[in-house]
């Protein structure tokens, strides 16, 4: 591990240059794999552009935290969460308004029905009362008839009652789930105004963190920027952490003593690599060297 260390820290250049001189595929000097890899064992900053990298790095880290928090807000699941339910209580309360509907016209029929047979049933007995009819057959006849719709009021009027409580059943169905999707409607309104607030006030903290790291990356060389820019990717959001206490703040592992014999002894200009994460390791006054 140490000699792997030293080529990465120390011996790096010459090693490179070898290894690739040596590689048959290394006709054309800008393959794009092999210019980064070279690069990465020579690269040379100023130590002050190296902690301003460490600056930079933790306005990134501090920006990606913010991102991250605001695309993770706790109000975004459950908002999803419950335009599920508004969605089901609003399909429930649809099919509740079509059987509204349907019942409430035939509840009009049915009244409609009723009140034909009656309006019969009452010119029939205002004829008999009348005299009007004297007929014994023609009397007959009406009676039966009176009777027979007498019977089929009796049997509207049931089909009425039977129809008023399938509405009223009907209605009630449509009334809980109309509660349901205002009440949804209301609790997303709330989480709606809670979600942009806390999404407009991390956009303020983003805007203050972007406004600082101009400055900050001010006069960075681009070869380090460009090494930064790829770690960062490569290795969740760090591309630059600080030798701290003799430990990699990047991947918190300790550097042993032949690696940190050799970053000693490194010219502090020169870009040092921690072996165990490849991260561009930062040379404080806190690294215990
Ligand atoms: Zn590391």
């Amino acid at each position: 591990m140490a000699a792997r260390g030293r080529e990465t820290a120390g011996g790096g250049a010459g090693r490179g240059r070898g290894r690739y001189g040596g590689d048959p595929c290394e006709h054309d000097p800008h393959r794009p794999l092999a210019v980064p890899s070279l690069e990465e064992h020579t690269l040379k900053a100023d130590p002050t552009a190296q902690q301003k990298l460490l600056e930079v790095q933790e306005l990134d880290a501090k920006a990606d935290q913010l991102r991250h928090q605001r695309a993770n807000l706790p109000e975004l699941a459950e908002i999803v969460a419950l335009q599920t339910t508004r969605k089901s209580s609003d399909d429930q309360a649809r099919d509740a308004q079509i059987a509204v509907d349907d019942l409430t016209v035939e509840q009009q029929k049915v009244d409609s029905d009723v009140e034909t047979v009656k309006a019969r049933r009452e010119r029939d007995r205002n004829r008999m009362d009348q005299g009007l009819v004297t007929n014994p057959k023609d009397l007959e006849r009406m009676s039966h008839e009176l009777e027979s719709l007498e019977r089929r009021i009796t049997s509207l009027e049931d089909d009425e009652l039977e129809v008023m409580a399938r509405l009223e059943e009907a209605q009630r169905t449509l009334d809980e789930f109309s509660g349901k999707v205002r009440e949804a409607d209301e609790q997303l309104a709330e989480l709606m105004l809670a979600r942009d607030q806390k999404t407009a006030e991390i956009d303020l903290q983003l805007a203050k963190v972007e406004a600082e790291r101009g400055p900050a990356a001010e006069g960075l060389p681009a070869d380090l920027v460009a090494l930064y820019d790829r770690l960062r990717v490569q290795k969740g959001g760090v591309g630059a952490a600080e030798l701290r206490q003799r430990r990699c703040s990047g991947c918190q592992l300790a550097i042993d003593n032949a690696e940190l014999a050799v970053i000693k002894a490194s010219p502090s200009d020169l870009v040092i690599r921690c072996e165990e994460c490849s991260r561009i390791l930062v040379r404080t006054s806190e690294s215990g060297l």
